[in-house]
């Protein structure tokens, strides 16, 4: 009802501010997916609102602002006037919000000054992971091989790069361009598994005790990938060793794992856990790999049994009874 209220003020601010840009807020995810997808899925009640507001409002400018950071909320929850005086986001609106650039920018990323330094391709990159109802650049599943989904993602992106400025960037791609379209792919997948985990870390409240990840105590890093937080902080390891990227048992990960089979040139499942958890942290990773190395076809191949002949019946000569020479 709130999103419909908005989405009619807006038509009739617009009668007048024909080409003013448009961005809207929920702090409803649910509203949000109502909103972004096709209304005849919902029952009447829904759908006939919803229909409503996609006539209205594009669906594109629809975007979450998490419920920790929306405004409306301070005066609905309560605050002491004492808070009120003080309250930025009371006064100010959520931080990422003012400074240009990252309004674009949901919960889950919301680095406020870092993000206004980084380039714009990394930016589509935050956007695209932020937003869980953004669709993937690309399908997946069409890829059974990660180097190839990391160079055509990083290749898309970098069309899109230069369709939007006049700087074109031609030749080879970069390892960080490469690195970044791996960054794209775990997000999206953390997100896509993770986003009511996510979204309590970063409003600083403890995850639930039933979730998947309570055990691991995740934090986010400055890149926004969820990692677990390890009690080997302070050895000499590398970052993704002390701190692995925490990832869902989802197609993904699944390229992942058969990337680390193939780089410990089709060992077992104990060398592949081993690579894989150089880097990531899978969930029920032993269970997961074993699933997959059974389907791997190189490793059927070689490990399979020699077939066995049911023997033909021994010649007459052998059985019977003759003097010798
Ligand atoms: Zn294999």
């Amino acid at each position: 009802m709130a999103a419909l209220l908005g989405a009619r003020i807006i038509a009739s601010i617009r009668e007048h501010f024909a080409n003013a840009k448009v961005y809207m807020w929920t702090d409803s995810k649910i509203v949000l997916h109502w909103i972004k997808n096709n209304p005849r899925r919902w029952k009447t009640f829904v759908q006939n609102r919803v229909a409503e507001i996609q006539e209205k409002t594009p669906p594109e400018v629809w975007n979450h602002c998490p419920g920790c950071e929306n405004p409306a909320d301070k005066i609905t929850r309560g605050l002491s006037i004492k808070n009120l005086v003080n309250d930025q986001v009371w006064w100010h609106g959520p931080p990422w919000l003012i400074q240009q650039n990252t309004f674009c920018v949901s919960s889950y990323d919301d680095s406020g000054p870092d993000t206004l330094s980084i380039a714009s391709e990394e930016r589509i990159i935050n956007l695209a992971a932020s937003a869980e109802s953004v669709e993937p650049v690309l399908d997946i599943q069409k890829f059974s091989n990660l180097h190839k989904l990391l160079r055509v993602t990083a290749y898309v992106f970098r069309f899109v790069k230069n369709l939007r400025s006049e700087e074109k960037t031609v030749g080879h791609l970069s390892t960080d361009k490469l690195s970044s379209a791996m960054d794209y792919w775990i997000k999206l997948s953390q997100f896509q598994c993770f986003s009511n985990e996510i979204n309590c870390i970063k409003c600083n409240k403890c995850i639930d005790k039933s979730s998947k990840l309570y055990g691991l105590n995740p934090k986010i890093d400055e890149k926004g990938l969820l990692r677990v937080n390890s009690r080997l902080v302070k050895s000499s390891l590398d970052v993704d060793e002390v701190n692995p990227i925490i990832l869902p048992n989802d197609y993904f990960s699944r390229l992942i794992v058969l990337n680390s089979h193939e780089r410990v040139l089709h060992s077992g499942v104990n060398e592949t856990f081993i690579q894989t958890r150089a880097k990531f942290w899978i969930l029920r990773a032993r269970r997961f790999i074993k699933s997959i190395l059974c389907g791997c076809r190189f490793c059927k191949k070689f490990n399979a049994y020699p077939g066995t002949e049911i023997s033909a019946p021994l010649p007459p000569d052998r059985m019977e009874k003759s003097q010798p020479f």
